[in-house]
């Protein structure tokens, strides 16, 4: 099958959250299963241009709101996967994906998504690859099915191209004024509450939910509750409820070479299910000594690696564990939220022999947390999928969790984990207070040994998405 997948981030060349991670090992899986595989992706500033050999002799006119914008594309194969660089300096050669150095939005990321996905298509054109399929990620991306549908609809270079949209969170929409879906070339009568209009605005987001043949999110849980309330949907339940029979949850895979605590680059002591006892044991110690935290008591630690965002709960975390640094030592990593950090930042000040905050995206760091941790804090109020619970079960860091979207897909308890409700630091407290017993207790090889055992590999994923390509192909024969 040729396969041409879009996205606003891959893994290994830029990445702010998980949607680059999974972007990232479903291209290779794809293409490493057989599958012509093409990805799409913006030249932007972080992608060293120097390490792109190829490029197109010719710039590419690519139409834009009633002009025409030139693109050059760059070329690289890596591994199994040809990647085109959408590189147009002006909109992509800045610091920051999507956000300046002032923690704002880019003013013009409607300009440059739109750019981004009408240039995906004339791309696939300029390089004769005709695809079967091509899948899109989250807003950024979501007009290529809207384009394809109004604007491409009578070109036979797609006369048979099938789309999938998948939605990695439905929080992030790309809501714009009405006006950027005119700059982006579509008509006034595209712009009503059965198209791209929502609520007065217009939403790329919506324009992919729309328009795609097939529409996928990351768990079944999620698939679920996005269409079950306004406070889950973000205003897309009435949508997806009418999408319902097209909206399938595939959960994400971790790349298990990556994330192998066997042969970890990261880790001062390496070990499999068998060892981690003792591997676990030394990666501790080094690491209550790296970061000052007193290790003379057998407390758990307890970890947090995280985006810091009112969607991961943390402020519940730190309501939740306040009253109980007796009982363990807590470690966090993490960037985002100032009220967050600032809070994070007064625990560790408040009892430094108990907590230490890290502030930064610090991916070695990341491993080295991972594998020194009993039990991985995750209590958020939503989550999609999450990749941080299931890379912590690969590490034997048993998951504290809130019961919710692939949170509830990947956490058991009994079983794997410990589960509270979500938004409630009262019963997280009572879940902290379970895990706390059972490491203290006999039976903790068994629940570690268990996490440890989740199969979180891609295979199975992967096999979904060609199962669900088939489906949206069959939808257009
Ligand atoms: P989200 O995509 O919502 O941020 P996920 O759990 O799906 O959350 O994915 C988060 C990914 O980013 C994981 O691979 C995690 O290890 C990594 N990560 C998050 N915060 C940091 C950080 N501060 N430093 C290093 N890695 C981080």
């Amino acid at each position: 099958m040729k396969i041409l997948l879009a996205a606003s981030e891959a893994v290994p060349f830029c990445k702010t959250g998980g949607l680059a991670d999974v972007v990232g090992a479903l291209s290779q899986k794809l293409g490493a299963a057989g599958h012509d595989v093409c990805l799409f992706l913006p030249r932007y500033r972080v992608v060293d241009s120097a390490a792109l050999p190829g490029g197109l002799a010719r710039p590419l006119m690519v139409p834009l709101g009633g002009g025409a914008v030139p693109v050059s594309l760059r070329y690289l194969q890596y591994k199994s996967a040809s990647v085109y660089f959408v590189d147009c300096p002006p909109l992509f050669d800045r610091d920051g994906l999507y956000v300046g150095a002032d923690g704002k939005d880019h003013p013009d990321n409607d300009l440059r998504f739109a750019l981004f996905c009408r240039a995906v298509l004339e791309g696939a054109k300029a390089v004769g690859f005709k695809p079967d399929v091509v899948h899109l990620h989250d807003w950024q991306t979501g007009l290529v099915p809207a384009y394809l549908r109004r604007h491409y609809k009578n070109d036979p270079f797609f006369a048979s191209t099938a789309t999938v949209f998948t939605i990695h969170n439905i929080a992030y929409q790309g809501n714009f004024p009405l006006a950027s879906a005119a700059k982006a070339g579509f008509e006034p009568s595209d712009l009503t509450p059965d198209r791209l209009e929502y609520y007065g605005q217009c939403s790329f987001l919506k324009a992919g939910l729309v328009f795609a043949d097939q529409l996928t999110t990351v768990s079944p849980s999620y698939a679920v509750e996005i269409q079950a309330s306004g406070e889950r949907g973000f205003g897309m339940e009435g949508l997806l409820q009418r999408r319902s029979v097209e909206l399938t949850g595939i959960l994400n895979g971790i790349d298990l070479e990556v994330w192998n605590p066997e042969k970890d680059p990261c880790l001062p002591a390496r070990y499999d299910a068998a060892s981690a006892a003792d591997g676990k044991a030394a990666c501790r110690k080094a690491l209550l000594a790296e970061c000052g935290l007193d290790g003379t008591k057998e407390l758990p630690l307890v970890a947090v690696v995280s985006r810091l965002d009112r969607q991961k709960g943390l402020d519940l975390a730190i309501e939740a564990l306040s009253s109980r640094l007796d009982s363990c030592r807590l470690a966090v990593l993490g960037s985002g939220d100032a009220s967050l950090r600032d809070a994070f930042r007064e625990l560790a000040r408040r009892r430094p022999d108990a907590v230490v905050f890290r502030e930064g995206f610090d991916d070695p760091f990341a491993h080295r947390l991972y594998a020194a941790s009993d039990l991985f804090l995750m209590p958020s109020r939503f989550e999609p999928c999450g990749l941080g619970q299931m890379i912590a079960m690969r590490y034997g860091s048993v998951p504290v969790a809130a019961k919710t979207g692939g949170l509830a897909d990947t956490v058991a308890e009994p079983g794997n984990g410990f589960l509270c409700r979500p938004g409630d630091a009262g019963d997280l407290g009572l879940a902290l207070d379970r895990a706390f017993a059972a490491r203290a207790g006999g039976g903790w090889g068994a629940v570690r040994g268990a996490a440890m055992a989740s199969d979180f590999s891609w295979e199975r994923s992967v096999q979904r998405y060609v199962g669900l390509y088939g489906l949206a192909r069959a939808g257009r024969a």
